[in-house]
């Protein structure tokens, strides 16, 4: 089966929109690390297509705010003001969607989905290092997560730690072949606020009988989604970072 790997839309339809027109024909279902709405100003397009889409799907910590699930202690200011507005947003039937999301991990189809780390949602997985505790926990040899907004991923084969790389900037893929007897942790990146200083929309296919993951990138219409954003009167701030990939 060939795997659509989502991951941090952020209710970004022009990126969403672009990733998909991008991967058409590529695969069979959709997996989604969560993070599907918060900070951008098109929450219930992107939720309404996830709802009808998206197979085997965690909430993430944005998805949780936004539907009430959380106080907002731990926000800042401009999470905080896009949680409100997108509160506001969504009408019954999408909070109750949002509600109903499954917490991470969640073991399907052979690998395992999380949004923050197997441990914990809203855990950052930011460096090699930051995953050498996680390990024993893992309940595949594969696990997509998500949350740092940063393409990449790690694999372990004993001892010893490897490195996935995303595309450089004058590429639009690179392609891995998993090895047999590795553990891998792999984040398809951001669709809809990459935070790797490459502001084109982020993500992953997973081959499973061929054993590949290609991180690919593709641009999209990043002036009309930041016209949005300002248009809602959502903070300058979430605008201008899309156009800087951080
Ligand atoms: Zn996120």
């Amino acid at each position: 089966m060939r795997y659509l790997i989502l991951s941090d839309i952020h209710a970004n339809r022009e990126a969403l929109d672009a990733v998909l027109a991008d991967a058409e024909g590529l695969y069979g279902r959709i997996v989604c690390c969560g993070d599907i709405v918060g900070y951008g100003a098109d929450p219930k397009f992107v939720l309404e297509w996830f709802r009808n889409n998206a197979t085997d799907i965690v909430r993430g910590n944005h998805d949780k705010a936004c539907c009430g699930l959380d106080d907002l202690e731990w926000f800042n200011p401009a999470a905080k003001l896009s949680a409100l507005w997108t509160m506001e947003e969504l009408g019954e039937i999408e909070v109750e969607y949002l509600r109903a999301l499954p917490k991470g991990p969640l073991l399907s189809n052979g690998f395992e989905v999380v949004h923050g780390s197997p441990l914990d949602e809203d855990e950052y997985l930011i460096s090699i290092f930051d995953t050498a505790h996680v390990r024993p926990y893992l309940e595949a040899d594969v696990t997509f997560f998500g949350h740092t907004h940063l393409q990449g991923g790690f694999s372990w084969r004993g001892p010893r730690m490897f490195k996935l790389d995303r595309p450089g900037e004058s590429e639009t893929e690179r392609v891995h072949q998993l090895e047999p007897a590795h553990v891998y942790l792999i984040n398809p990146g951001s669709v809809g606020q990459p935070r790797d200083r490459d502001p084109r929309a982020a993500y992953a296919l997973y081959a499973s009988e061929e054993r590949t993951v290609t991180f690919r990138r593709v641009e999209y219409d990043l002036a009309s989604a930041q016209g949005k954003i300002r248009r809602a009167g959502l903070p300058e701030f979430l605008a201008e970072r899309l156009g800087l990939g951080q």
